[in-house]
């Protein structure tokens, strides 16, 4: 073989990568949905695009996936175009007219809306979003889609879920599934196990056509950008805090926190124990992880343990 055959092009190394990234995200988004049965045999799935890279990625991603999928469902993209000043409106019909899907684009100005009942100078997120929630919802039940599919990942869960604890006094955060308010929509979230740094890489690897999210001028919400500060901060010192984080969310144990509504600590019996000891380390640990005893905590998770303890 001669050198140059040896080493490998740039190209080459690209598309390696884009490869394993893909194989990550088709992984993880195949465990979601089967986790939380998001999508079943003849749904229809809208496929809510804004734009950026996290939208893009969930597409690319169960288009993929239903290529292969043994079970067979509709894919619509409908994009909301919310008529800010400056939107690039033919990036994304070009985009999915090339990638061959069914797409809608809805014009909607929540725009002028948002501007003319938000005062000057306060945040606009809030009404903005529930104003395309409301429209996005109306055309699913239009189009006859059962499902809607947003976009949102691991790191939006695990944020919103500090978001809910630091500023709202709430162990709530984001579900990979639920039924909109006026229960007759069906929102998943297929990236709920994915990392927001693996879709940001495949995102520009892949060069999707990133539409910036700031046309509005708005500001991204201050306290979410703390905490996103935060655990980007934890990622970085602490490798794997932010995946024993999110295991958490998966492991909750209602006799262990302290809601009265969740757990009958009033008629809490004697001899009921999950077969654990009582003491308050042991009492850490999910009693569906602990030793077979009962006993105390696994060697390896000590470490972790320690340094949630000293925050
Ligand atoms: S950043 Fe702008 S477009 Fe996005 S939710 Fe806020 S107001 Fe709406």
């Amino acid at each position: 073989m001669t050198e140059s055959a040896a080493v490998e092009s740039p190209e080459k190394k690209i598309k390696v990568r884009i490869n394993k990234l893909q194989k990550r995200l088709r992984r993880e988004v195949g465990r979601a949905i089967e986790d939380f049965n998001m999508i079943e045999d003849g749904d229809k799935v809208m496929v809510c695009l804004s734009g950026g890279k996290d939208s893009y990625a969930m597409l690319d991603i169960l288009m993929n996936l239903q290529k292969s999928a043994p079970i067979s469902f509709e894919i619509v993209a409908v994009n909301l175009d919310q008529k800010q000043p400056g939107f690039p409106e033919h990036i994304l019909p070009e985009y999915l007219e090339s990638i061959g899907v069914e797409f809608h684009i809805i014009e909607r100005d929540t725009y002028s809306i948002v501007k003319e009942v938000v005062p000057e100078g306060k945040t606009t997120c809030g009404l903005c979003s529930r104003l395309r929630r409301g429209t996005l919802y109306g055309f699913a039940e239009k189009i006859g889609a059962n499902k809607i599919a947003l976009g949102h990942h691991r790191d939006d869960i695990l944020e919103t879920f500090f978001l809910n604890m630091f500023y709202g006094g709430k162990l709530k955060a984001m579900p990979p599934k639920l039924v909109s308010d006026d229960g007759k929509n069906m929102v998943i979230r297929p990236l709920s196990y994915a990392r927001e740094k693996d879709i940001a890489e495949y995102g520009e690897l892949k060069e999707f056509p990133i539409i910036p999210c700031n046309l509005c001028g708005s500001q991204e919400n201050l306290q979410r950008q703390v905490i996103k500060e935060m655990l980007n901060g934890w990622d970085k010192t602490h490798p794997g805090r932010i995946e024993t984080m999110f295991r958490s969310l998966q492991h909750v144990v209602p006799s262990h926190l302290a809601d009265t509504e969740l757990f009958n600590f009033k008629e809490l019996q004697m001899g009921y124990a999950h077969g654990i000891a009582g003491d308050s380390v042991t009492n850490f640990f999910d009693p569906r992880e602990g030793t077979e005893e009962g006993g105390e905590p696994r060697a390896e998770k000590m470490p972790e343990m320690i340094d949630i303890l000293a925050l």
